[in-house]
This record gives C-alpha cells, sequence and structure tokens, in this order.
C-alpha cells in the first residue's frame, strides 16, 4: 500500500560520501533535494586513506573543508610502498616539491563513520531532506525517463518519491544501479579478495611519515596498514581469489597468518592486541568489487561512487572517484534543472569525464602491479600486463576509447597494451630516481603518466582554494563543456 506521494527536484540514494557530494552541490543552488539512506548514521565502511582532491577540492566546495579540518583526523602526507624492485620503503609524498610548503599537499586518514557522517550533517544543513533508515527497493519509470523511486521507511511503510533525476549512490550493494548500462563488467585483472580489521595501536613510520598509509608487496598479495589514530591502526590483505575458501572459512585466522607472512608490517604489529572497540573489533572481507558499467546516464537518472564504479584500494581512488564522480554528475543536473543547456549534451559530459579519470586510475593501477616483480610469486606473476585479458582489454577501450582527452594511446587495443607497459617501467625508474633526487623536485610527478592521474585531483584542489583552476581549464572533447567558476555547474566551452 502506498500512502504518500512526494515531489523533488533530485533524489539521491545512498548517504555515503557520493550520495552527500551529489546532494550538496545540488542544494547548494538551491534545489530540492531527498536523500534516502537504509542505515542509520554513524554507520561503518571501508575505505579510510583519502586523496588531497578530496579534502581540499570537493570538501571546500561543498563548504566542510573547515569542519573535516577539525575533526583530528590523521593528516596524511602522502603513501610509503614496500612495492617493486627496491627492496627498501619508498615514498609518495602528495608535494610536488618536497620543500614546497604547499597547503593542499595532504589528506587524511579517516574513519569514515565519523567523514562520512560529517559530510551527510552538512548535506542537511545546506538544506537536503535526508532521511535515515529508508531502503529504496526500485526506482519508477515510463519509456521516456525514470521519474522516481519506491521505498520502504523505518516501520517497513512503503513511500513513493517523484523527482526530475535520480542519483544512484547507493554503492556496491546498490539494488538498483541496473537500471543505467545494464550489468555491471568485472575485471579479473583487479578480482581480488581483502580481509581487513584493526589493532588497538601500532608502531608509526618515522616523522613527518607517520601518517602515511603504508603498502607492502609480499608473496601472497599485498597488505595495508593505516594509521587512523594513535589506539587504532586499519590493516588489511589483498590477496588473490584462491584463497576465498580459506579466508571465508575463518577470517580471522587468515587475516593474521597473511600479516604473519610480511615482516614489514608483522614486525609495526609487535605486541599489540586487535582492538576490542565497535566497530573495529570484527574482522571483515570483501570481494569483487573491481568492476565499471556501459552506460552512466539515462534520461533522468546519473550513477555515481561505487554504484557506478571501483577500481581497486591501492592508491586510495575510491572516495576520490566516489566525490568527484558525484560532483560531475552535479553540475549536469544543476545544468538541467536551469534548463541552460539540453540534457544530452550536460550528461554527455558527466559521462566522459567520469570514464576517462576512471581510464586513468585503472591504467596506472594496472601498471603499478605490474611494476612489483616477483617470479616466485603465483600472485604476482598473475598480475603482469600480459595478464590483462584480450576482452578486458577490449572492453575497457571501448569504456574510455575516443573518450580520453588527446590521448591516443587509448585509441585502440594494441596501443593500450604498449602504453600500459612503457607507464610500469616508466614508475618504476621514478621509484629508482627517488634516493638521488635533490628535493627540489618530486621525481614521481616528472613521470608523466602519474602527473596525469594527479591532474584532475590538482585542478580540483585549486578550485578549491583559489576558486578557480590555476590555467585556463581546456574542455576534455572538442565541444566540451568546461566548469562553471563556482564549480557547481557546466558552461560551454
Ligand atoms: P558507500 O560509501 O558504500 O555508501 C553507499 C551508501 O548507500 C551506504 O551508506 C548504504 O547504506 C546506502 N545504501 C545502499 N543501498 C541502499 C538502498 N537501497 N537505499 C538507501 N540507501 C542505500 N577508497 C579510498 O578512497 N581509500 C581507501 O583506502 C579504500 N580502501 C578500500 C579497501 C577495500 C578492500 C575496498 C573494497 C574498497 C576501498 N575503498 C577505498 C573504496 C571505498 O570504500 C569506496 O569507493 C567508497 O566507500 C564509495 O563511496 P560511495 O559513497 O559510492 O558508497
Amino acid at each position: 500500500e502506498t500512502w504518500e506521494t512526494d515531489e523533488f527536484d533530485v533524489i539521491v540514494v545512498g548517504g555515503g560520501p557520493a550520495g552527500s557530494t551529489a546532494a550538496t552541490a545540488v542544494a547548494l543552488r538551491g534545489h530540492r533535494v531527498l536523500l534516502l539512506e537504509q542505515q542509520t548514521f554513524p554507520r561503518y565502511q571501508i575505505g579510510e586513506s583519502l586523496l588531497p582532491s578530496t579534502v581540499h577540492g570537493v570538501c571546500r566546495i561543498l563548504g566542510v573543508e573547515e569542519e573535516v579540518a577539525r575533526a583530528g583526523f590523521k593528516p596524511k602526507r602522502g603513501g610509503t610502498f614496500r612495492w617493486g624492485r627496491n627492496r627498501d620503503p619508498w615514498q609518495f609524498s602528495f608535494a610536488l616539491s618536497p620543500r614546497l610548503a604547499d597547503p593542499t599537499s595532504f589528506a587524511y586518514q579517516v574513519e569514515r563513520s565519523r567523514f562520512d557522517a560529517i559530510l551527510l550533517d552538512n548535506a542537511r544543513r545546506v538544506g537536503v531532506d535526508v532521511r535515515e533508515g529508508c531502503r529504496v527497493k526500485g526506482v519508477l519509470a515510463d519509456e521516456e525517463r525514470v521519474r522516481g523511486v519506491n521505498w520502504t521507511g523505518p516501520a517497513g511503510e512503503i513511500h513513493e518519491a517523484r523527482a526530475r533525476y535520480v542519483v544512484d549512490a547507493s554503492g556496491n550493494g546498490s539494488r538498483v544501479h541496473g537500471e543505467v548500462g545494464g550489468r555491471r563488467t568485472y575485471s579479473d585483472f583487479f578480482r581480488n579478495i581483502a580481509v581487513f580489521g584493526y589493532f588497538a595501536g601500532g608502531a608509526r613510520l618515522p616523522k613527518p611519515n607517520d601518517g602515511n598509509i603504508f603498502c607492502a608487496a609480499f608473496d601472497e598479495g599485498w597488505l595495508w596498514y593505516i594509521p587512523l589514530r594513535d589506539d587504532l591502526t586499519s590493516v588489511g590483505a589483498v590477496v588473490g581469489r584462491d584463497n576465498a575458501a580459506a579466508i571465508q572459512q575463518d577470517p580471522v585466522t587468515a587475516w593474521r597468518g597473511l600479516i604473519d607472512s610480511c615482516p614489514e608490517v608483522r614486525d609495526l604489529l609487535h605486541g599489540v592486541p586487535q582492538s576490542t572497540e565497535a566497530p573495529y573489533d570484527q574482522v571483515r572481507v570483501r570481494k569483487d568489487w573491481s568492476y565499471w558499467k556501459a552506460r552512466l546516464w539515462r534520461p533522468g537518472m546519473v550513477l555515481v561512487g561505487d554504484a557506478a564504479c571501483f577500481v581497486d584500494p591501492v592508491l586510495s581512488s575510491g572516495v576520490h572517484l566516489a566525490t568527484y564522480g558525484a560532483l560531475l554528475a552535479a553540475r549536469s543536473i544543476n545544468g538541467g534543472l536551469a534548463g541552460t543547456l539540453g540534457e544530452g549534451r550536460l550528461f554527455d559530459e558527466f559521462e566522459a569525464r567520469y570514464r576517462h579519470e576512471y581510464g586513468l586510475f585503472h591504467e596506472f593501477l594496472v601498471s603499478f602491479y605490474d611494476m612489483h616483480q616477483d617470479e616466485r610469486s603465483y600472485f604476482w606473476k598473475a598480475r603482469k600486463v600480459t595478464h590483462v585479458d584480450a576482452t578486458e582489454r577490449e572492453a575497457f577501450v571501448d569504456l574510455v576509447g575516443g573518450l580520453a582527452s588527446g590521448d591516443t594511446s587509448l585509441a585502440g587495443p594494441g596501443q593500450a597494451g604498449a602504453r600500459l607497459t612503457t607507464t610500469a617501467s616508466e614508475l618504476d625508474q621514478a621509484v629508482g630516481r627517488l634516493p638521488d633526487s635533490d628535493g627540489l623536485r618530486n621525481p614521481l610527478f616528472e613521470s608523466a603518466s602519474i602527473r596525469q592521474v594527479f591532474q584532475e585531483g590538482a585542478v580540483l584542489q585549486e578550485r578549491g582554494v583559489f576558486g578557480g583552476p590555476l590555467e585556463e581549464e581546456t574542455p576534455l572533447r572538442p565541444g566540451g563543456l568546461v566548469a562553471s567558476e563556482d564549480g557547481l555547474t557546466w558552461v560551454a566551452g
């Protein structure tokens, strides 16, 4: 029985970083937004290591940067890696130049329950009608477009709500993403399994890198070590799916065993007990997280965040892609509601840019895995570029092909492969130059591929700090659109 009908400009499904970002950026333009979240916040989520573009770019545009800064999250200057040819750990610092005191060259390690709640409360503050404990069941659509959703409230009562646009930001477990672009395409290359939990402390890397994420490759895969608080460390193992049965049967034993077989991480945790504080007292498992969709919008509906796509945890790109994709969607929605440009043009811009950004990270991360050599290890041998299966490569080229800006490497399957190989050696060489670097320039950012991967993030940061990019923004494609001055909509390029 349906006993309530409501009209909104936009309905957002899910209150994670993607949902809060989309809802806030639309509400800031004065539109009526309903956000439905099935859980009651604060709720647990994985994905604790952020990139600067989220903290200084998106959060600034949303008006929540200062509150995030006051929350006491651990500042993160970059990543420390035991990865690649070099047996010694090396640093990936966000600072372009290690000597430049750039105020935006850091991010945070966050307890997601707190971070996500700050973003959701901020959405409420700017006027979004946020309803927790409300689960979306399906969308309302006709031949022309999606027109709303139906959902159940906290007492199980059924509702219907209508809007010009529906944003699916309901994450990896979305029930409605199939309404756009059909099934997900899963990556074979990144089809790993993760088992993760928490320790009540742990040694820290020497200052000033004590807030870095530490990623250590070992025989079975790699481990992350994230300092969340002095008395809390997130530790997770990413391994091949051949370990799935053992992990699912006894996650705690599997997790401890994997940590024990990686001396670099084991030693940091010597004598440190597992956390007994909820929700960190559990060991959790996630698998099959790497996928994308053939389409990201149809009239009346868009997909953002994990509902749309996700690559891999290794470079902390998840929340960046989620918040960036949501901002892109909000720009198109704001344009559509204002009626300034045609809907097709607006939403094609969203999709082109989102795919492009996803494509850069996908390509970069394949190379990042390729860079680690370990001939004795099944996991690492299977993660060579030569093992990116032909259908995956073709599907991937379809995904980004023709959309990337002047990037001819993405034009055809053969070329994409060649490009990936080059990138891995480029990465390796850049890492090799780190120990001799003069402290003036970061060799990692001299690598074209790394620069490209972080370029869009840098534009976002500049926009957050200076109100616009330092260099004039150029359209991604001929005839494409560029962001408005406040970053909240598109204007003709
Ligand atoms: P979510 O954060 O999942 O939010 C979706 C929300 O939608 C949830 O609150 C959910 O309750 C709600 N919802 C779901 N269904 C419904 C419904 N039917 N109705 C209403 N509400 C609904 N990213 C990083 O940036 N850094 C990392 O270090 C990192 N590590 C990771 C490690 C692993 C092992 C994995 C798998 C991922 C990692 N990620 C990381 C990725 C990160 O977790 C995600 O990219 C990010 O959480 C996506 O945000 P989101 O807003 O799209 O989705």
